[in-house]
């Protein structure tokens, strides 16, 4: 693969660029390049979608960030981000930066008049479904089946969705003959350009519903309840975004559907705190359990676990439960729990207890000895994480 040029050199812009300057700066070179106009021009339209890419990555700030950061090598395989091998095609850039041009300018027209085809049938697409989904820590860990209800604009089955009565009685626009457009030549600083601009008439969809479908009014579609099965993968976090295909809404009038987005909501848990794919328990002993030794139960994600405390257990000791974590989203491993151990210091005591401790104050054993070996809390914090 060739090597790629810099986007902010692409479209001759520099990082601080503003959206309306980038904006123009685009429209500009795509209309330099546009593949129409450079009919003897081989390279004409890998250079327009050059610049459309580039235009893609610098006009999301989130892509923008990661590029600025990693240069192309950032974009590769991110999620959204960057194009495949092929790069985009013509009918991507007419249909993700339509509003750049605008429909009815000048520009507008020429592009999606003229782009590729000619007069090609655009699929209309329906808007997307966004839900939020709610999961505990269990489902988060071990990924889970869900059943989503959702109400969502469905296909109405009595017109098969184009509105009219019986779903028969579609006329075809007279104003533009079927097209959705009407067309007129435009004089522009770049020459002659036929300017085509969405059907006043029929608003674009080319066909006239004279006898209106009763079960959905016209529309082509009706309101549905419908209960979609997903599958959750283990190891998601909170703001992660899954996408279903084609169960969002179906357009008005015939077309496929958007898809349903389901955004994850984590809630928190009552003993573990996640903390990447780990989960950390913070263990409270008292001092006869630590200077002794015990067993104890913890919590964990799938249940309880029984752990040993060795005899002289200091507080801020952490344990580990390996394998007892969560997964890792889309991959193999498994994260561990940590079993923070806090050592709890009485906060009242009676006056037998205290005479108890009273005698054991200057007892040799109880004098504090820290050696090398007792690192302090956050060095055991760093050894864990980073060690
Ligand atoms: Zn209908
Ligand atoms: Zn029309």
């Amino acid at each position: 693969m060739a090597t790629k040029r810099d986007y902010y050199e692409i479209l001759g812009v520099d990082k601080n660029v503003s959206a309306e300057d980038l904006k123009k700066a685009y429209r500009k070179m795509a209309i330099k390049h546009h593949p129409d106009k450079n009919p003897d021009d081989p390279t004409a339209e890998e250079k327009f979608k050059e610049a459309a890419e580039a235009y893609d990555v610098l006009n999301d700030p989130q892509k923008k960030a990661r590029y600025d950061q990693y240069g192309h090598a950032g974009m590769a395989g991110a999620a959204g981000g960057g194009y495949g091998a092929g790069g985009p095609s013509m009918e991507d850039i007419f249909s993700q930066f339509g509003d750049v041009f605008g429909d009815d300018s000048p520009f507008g027209g020429f592009f999606r008049g003229q782009g590729g085809g000619g007069g090609r049938q655009r699929v209309r697409r329906g808007s997307d479904l966004r839900i939020k989904l709610k999961l505990n820590l269990q489902e988060v860990a071990n990924g889970v089946e869900k059943k989503i209800k959702v109400k969502r604009h469905v296909t109405c089955n009595t017109c098969g969705g184009n509105g009219s009565k019986n779903g028969t009685a579609v006329q075809t626009c007279s104003t533009c003959q079927g097209t959705g457009q009407t067309r007129k030549v435009v004089n522009t600083m770049l020459g002659q350009m036929v300017s085509t601009s969405t059907c006043p008439t029929c608003n674009g969809e080319g066909k006239i519903v004279t006898d209106r479908c009763d079960a959905c009014f016209g529309e082509g579609r009706v309101l549905q309840e419908d209960v979609i099965p997903i599958k959750i993968p283990a190891g998601v976090a909170e703001g992660i975004q899954l996408s279903v295909g084609s169960k969002g809404n179906v357009p008005p009038r015939g077309g496929v559907a958007g898809d349903l987005l389901i955004v994850i909501e984590e809630e928190e848990d009552a003993d573990l705190k996640r903390d990447g794919n780990n989960v950390v328990f913070d263990l409270y002993v008292n001092f006869v359990d630590a200077a002794v030794g015990t067993s104890v139960e913890v919590p964990t994600i799938d249940g309880k676990a029984r752990i040993t405390l060795e005899p002289g257990t200091q507080s801020g000791k952490i344990l580990r439960l390996k394998g007892k974590g969560i997964k890792e989203l889309n991959g193999y491993g498994r994260g561990d729990e940590l079993v923070h151990v806090n050592v709890w210091t009485p906060k009242a005591l009676s006056v037998e207890e205290r005479a108890i401790l009273e005698k054991l104050r200057h007892s040799p054993n109880f004098q504090p000895k820290p050696n090398k070996n007792e690192k302090g809390f956050f060095d055991k914090m760093k050894d864990f994480f980073h060690g």
